[in-house]
């Protein structure tokens, strides 16, 4: 089954990493009808991220646990390093309010959701060009030289997937890729303006 009978919809956000995602997610939190979907993952926070907020930080065997009982939409292992998963149950109530629910999860759980949800609006967010994807890593500095290595390596097959989507927005300028993401939702940031 798919969510073709459902009021709200889905829409997946996907994108090389350190592309800007979850800076454009943090200013989509509070768009009047959007939900943004928090995963589960079991890398450990990062300095200012929040349990519940930014994810909901979970150990090996609650991610067992999860995908045992068929409680994540979709999960994977990114990067190599950790897991991560769409709790299902937070989507279909999300759905069934009639809320657009954004998930900005990486290629393979996009892919995992469209086998499950194929109605699910596709997007994905691009660098203006590779070369400034890589300063963008190595300048947010959250990351050691091997795990930026091992991003990088992600990053290439990510974007080679492009095609896969059904949109594309480029990330050149932060307020303007917000704008087009959300008159691609047919949402608007605040009711009134
Ligand atoms: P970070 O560790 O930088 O927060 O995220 C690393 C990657 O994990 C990003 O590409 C992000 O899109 C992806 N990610 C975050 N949550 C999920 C999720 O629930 N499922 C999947 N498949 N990927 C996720």
């Amino acid at each position: 089954m798919n969510g073709g009978q459902d009021a709200g919809r889905v829409v997946v956000l996907s994108g090389p990493t350190a592309v800007g995602k979850g800076t454009l997610v943090a200013r989509l939190r509070d768009v009047p009808g959007l939900r943004v979907s928090t995963s589960v993952t079991t890398r450990p926070a990062r300095p200012g991220e929040v349990d519940g907020t930014h994810y909901h930080f979970i150990d090996d065997a609650e991610m067992d646990r999860l995908v045992a009982e068929n409680g994540l939409l979709e999960w994977a292992e990114v990067h190599g390093a950790a897991r991560y998963g769409t709790p299902r149950r937070q989507v279909m109530d999300a759905v069934a309010e009639g809320l657009v629910v954004l998930l900005e999860i990486d290629l393979q759980g996009a892919r995992q959701v469209r086998d499950t949800w194929p109605d699910a609006c596709f997007v994905f967010l691009a660098p203006p060009s590779e070369d400034e994807l890589v300063r963008r890593l190595r300048g947010r500095g959250t990351e050691t030289p091997e795990e930026q290595q091992r991003r990088l390596r992600t990053a290439e097959a990510e974007m080679a997937a492009m095609a896969e989507f059904d949109h594309v927005v480029v990330n050149d300028d932060i307020d303007r890729a917000t704008q087009e993401l959300l008159s691609l939702l047919g949402l608007r940031s605040h009711p009134t303006t």
